[in-house]
Order: structure tokens, then sequence, then C-alpha cells
């Protein structure tokens, strides 16, 4: 694991935490009903952060959340009352989301609509994904008839998160909420799937994360949505076009393009190398692409560099 650069100081918040993309902020009067999501331009593969970041990024994949948010009929983290916290600082607006400090249920909430990536290699083994019983035979990068539910158990820190079955997951926090979100899940996947298609890209998987309101008890939406960090997306026409390779129909519309290009210029060990200039422009322009595909519009920020 490399070292996260150290998160910006941003006036009237406190920084709390820093994952390998995002920082998290609560406002520095104590109060704590809001968090402060600020998607940086933070790149990583294989475990590691790298440099350097992609200019752009983290307005991209934030204004693509805000795109589905709006668009699923679902109560969801946004916080729209910024009268409620602490201003958004300008230097961060357009890549941060004001959202309500939910309690979250510690499941990564992902459902396969194609069976690739770790879904796939755990068939190959046991010819189910988290105890779904799959038929035999299926090759890497199939459609599924109906998309499963595959949860995950969101480790502690450090720990790399575990597949788990649907029963596993009434275990950690009862029979009430696993279903609700098994079936929220399934929901939103389903309509987000339908909608990609008409625009001729086909969502291969996502991971969905829900919290309970600390005052209501309502199950809310939270974190990012359908972005290509937390999704897997592939364009139609390539995928559907046999005469390619299995691995060229199956790139997504992530960050494939530094995944190849660490993968022929690192052996994996020590830190990974610098970026080259052009794989950051082409990363950037494989996100961007996603989000006109999408949303029929250009992005609403240009990139800066930060
Ligand atoms: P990784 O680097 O592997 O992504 P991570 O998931 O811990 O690690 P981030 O995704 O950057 O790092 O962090 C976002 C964190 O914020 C997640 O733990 C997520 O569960 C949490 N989170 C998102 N929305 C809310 C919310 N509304 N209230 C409380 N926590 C939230
Ligand atoms: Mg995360």
């Amino acid at each position: 694991m490399t070292h996260l650069p150290a998160p910006t100081q941003l006036d009237g918040w406190t920084h709390i935490y820093s994952g390998k993309v995002r920082d998290l902020y609560t406002p520095a009067d104590g109060s704590d009903a809001t968090l402060l999501v600020v998607a940086s331009n933070r790149v990583s593969a294989f475990d590691h952060v790298l440099e350097p970041p992609i200019p752009g990024k983290g307005a991209l994949l934030t204004a693509l959340s805000n795109w589905w948010f709006e668009r699923i009929e679902l109560p969801n983290h946004l916080v729209s009352d910024e009268s409620t916290a602490p201003e958004v600082p300008a230097e961060v607006r357009d890549r941060a989301m004001l959202t309500r400090k939910l309690e979250m249920y510690p499941i990564e909430c992902v459902v396969r609509g194609a069976l690739t990536g770790s879904g796939f290699a755990e068939y190959q083994r046991t010819g189910a994904v988290c105890g779904i019983e799959l038929p035999a035979g299926l090759s890497d990068g199939d459609l599924l008839d109906e998309p499963i539910y595959t949860p995950a158990y969101k480790a502690p820190l450090g720990e790399h998160d575990e597949n788990i079955t649907f029963e596993r997951s009434v275990e950690l926090v009862g029979l009430e909420i696993a279903t609700a979100l098994r079936d929220a899940s399934l929901q939103i996947f389903t309509a987000a799937r339908e909608l990609a298609a008409a625009r001729g890209v086909v969502l291969a998987d996502t991971k969905f994360e829900f919290g309970r309101d600390r005052e209501t008890g309502e199950l809310v939406l939270a974190d990012e949505v359908l972005t290509s960090d937390s999704s897997r997306y592939w364009d139609a026409a390539v995928y559907h076009d046999e005469s390619l390779a299995a691995q060229d129909r199956l790139a997504s519309f992530d960050k494939q393009i530094v995944r190849n290009w660490l993968s022929a210029n690192w052996d994996k060990t020590g830190e990974p190398p610098v970026l080259p200039e052009e794989i950051v422009t082409q990363t950037y322009e494989r996100y961007r692409e996603l989000y006109v595909r999408l949303t029929g519009g250009e992005p609403p920020y240009a990139p800066v560099a930060v």
C-alpha cells in the first residue's frame, strides 16, 4: 500500500478519514449530523494509489453520482438544505457531496448482471457466487438471465472485503434489513441497467452502500452510486462484437487503461511507476466518455489539476 497524500485542510471542517480515493470531513464545530464526502482525483490500481492524480476525475464521478441519485426513487443521503452545515469550500465544491451522516450497514451490496471479475473466479472454483448456484458452462463476461445479489462483508480497515451468502448477511444485520438491502439493490440495478442499455452501455455489475438514518431509522442509499469506480460498464457495441477477443469485449469504462499500462510496465513489486501524461489523459477521456454516453451531456466541470 502506498501512503496517501495529506488531505486538504478545509475551513469549517475537520478531516476524519481518507480511503484510497475519497476524503471525509465533519463540521469543525463538533456537530455530526452531516458528512462531507470529497472525491479526490486519486486513482488506485492493484491496491496502490498512483501518481499523478487524474485531473477532473473527482468532479466527473461526483457529477455522475448526482445524476444517478436524481433518477433513483429511494431516499438518499444528499443534503439539499446547505444552511444546516458549514459552507462547502469553493476549492472542493465540484467534487464534494454534502450528506447526512448515517449509521452505515457493514455490507457492500453487490449486484451482478454478468459473471466476471471476482464473481467469475468464485464460480470457477465452486459453481456458485455467494451461495447462489449458477448453470454450468458459463464463460467470463456472460450475461445472467436475472441479476443476482452477491453481498460482501465490509471488512474493518486494512482487511479485504469478503464475499458472503445472503444468510450470513441476515446474521449480520437481521432478516428485515438484509431483505430490504437485497430488494432495494436489485430494484435500483434493474432500473439502472435498463437506462444504460438504452444508451448503448451494458451495466455489468455494481456495488451500493446503505445506512440507517439515526433519527428516523429510515433506510437510506449512501456513498457513491453507479460511478465507474463502483461499477463495471461495457460498451454494448463492443461487448456484442463476436469478432473481438474476449478480453477486448470486456474493456470497462474505468481505469482499465491504467491497469493495462501498469501490467506492461511494472512487475508489481515495490512502488509503482509514475503514470505517463498520455495515460492520464486517456484515462480521463474514458471516464468522460461514460458520462457523456449515459447523460447525453458534457460534464459540468472541465479538468483542473489538484
Ligand atoms: P477504499 O479505499 O477501499 O474505497 P473505503 O471504502 O473505506 O476504502 P472510501 O470509499 O473512500 O473508502 O470512503 C467512503 C466511506 O464513507 C465508506 O466507508 C462509506 O461507507 C462511508 N460513507 C459514505 N456515505 C456515508 C454517509 N452518508 N454516512 C456515513 N458514512 C458514509
Ligand atoms: Mg469505498
